[in-house]
């Protein structure tokens, strides 16, 4: 009998988002496979869990990923996680995975925590496509490339993104995509977390405002290319606003414009807010 492969979600920062499931899995297996040892000895000690650990990370994947088959193969049971979130998504595992499934072996998935669905279910953008993009290169010419690729995309759009890179990749969003809205989604379930939701062309100088707002780990959501079409306001209407802006407050400068073109007063009440700003 071969024993099975469980690929087990872990939290992406807030200790307390495990599933009973996780852990009773992680109790349980023979084994487990981690990115980090020692990051994963103390997420298990925290939980009462002490089991062998084996390094299973990006420079050995395919290495370790025999060794685990092997061990697999001898009838063990192994958990596969890794250092934060679900195994696979931006993350090592999918080697593993399809080595078992070559191999006959059972893969059960043990589901939890993913940053992209998290900042997704916070971002309440109303176009339900979506596109996981993860992490764009970190060389300013190929990121761009891939950002040139994206423009007509019409699904939202979902990158990971390091804090030394935030700055520099949404300066070229900006320039790149153009119109749109940009969901920041920062330090998910952490203390720090923060839920930014901004035109996309604003989204530079809010990061600048404060430094504090460039650290941590970073979901960036960009509305997709359909959605930002959609949301755009025409120009002549908002000239209108405008028009109306300069002698009005926000609220009766938006009222009168919705009168005026039939435009929804809440939309134009958010344009006035933008162009006042
Ligand atoms: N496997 C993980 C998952 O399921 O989300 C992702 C691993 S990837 C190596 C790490 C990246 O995920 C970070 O650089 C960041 O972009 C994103 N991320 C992970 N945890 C996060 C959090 N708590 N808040 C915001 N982004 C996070």
């Amino acid at each position: 009998m071969t024993g099975q492969l469980y690929v087990v979600a872990t939290p992406i920062g807030n200790l307390q988002d495990i599933t009973l499931r996780a852990l009773e899995v992680l109790k349980g297996v023979d084994a487990v496979a981690a990115e980090d040892t020692r990051h994963s000895q103390g997420l298990l000690a925290h939980y009462g869990i002490r089991k062998p650990l084996l390094a299973l990370h990006e420079h050995n994947e395919r290495q370790a990923s025999n060794k685990v088959l092997a061990q697999l193969q001898a009838g063990q049971n192994i958990a596969l996680i890794t250092d934060a979130g679900t195994p696979g998504i931006s993350d090592p595992g999918a080697i593993l995975v399809e080595q078992a499934h070559a191999a006959g072996i059972r893969v059960v998935p043990v589901p939890g925590p993913s940053a992209v669905v998290t900042a997704l279910s916070a971002a309440g953008l109303l176009n339900g496509r979506f596109l996981f993009h993860g992490f764009l290169p970190s060389k300013a010419g190929a990121r761009r490339t891939e950002l040139e690729a994206l423009q007509e995309q019409s699904a939202n759009l979902v990158f990971y993104e390091a804090p030394h890179r935030v700055v520099e990749t949404v300066a070229d969003m900006a320039q790149l995509l153009g119109e749109r809205t940009l969901v920041i989604a920062r330090e998910l379930t952490k203390t720090f977390e923060t839920i930014q939701r901004l035109p996309l062309r604003d989204a530079s100088a809010w990061l600048e405002v404060d430094s504090n707002r460039q650290r941590g780990e970073f979901v960036l959501i960009v509305s997709g290319a359909v959605a930002a079409r959609e949301d755009a306001l025409s120009s002549a209407t908002l000239k209108i606003l405008q028009l109306l802006l300069a002698e009005l407050p926000v609220k009766q400068a938006s009222k009168l414009a919705a009168e005026i073109t039939g435009e929804k007063k809440n939309r134009l009440y958010e344009a006035a807010l933008r162009l006042r700003n």
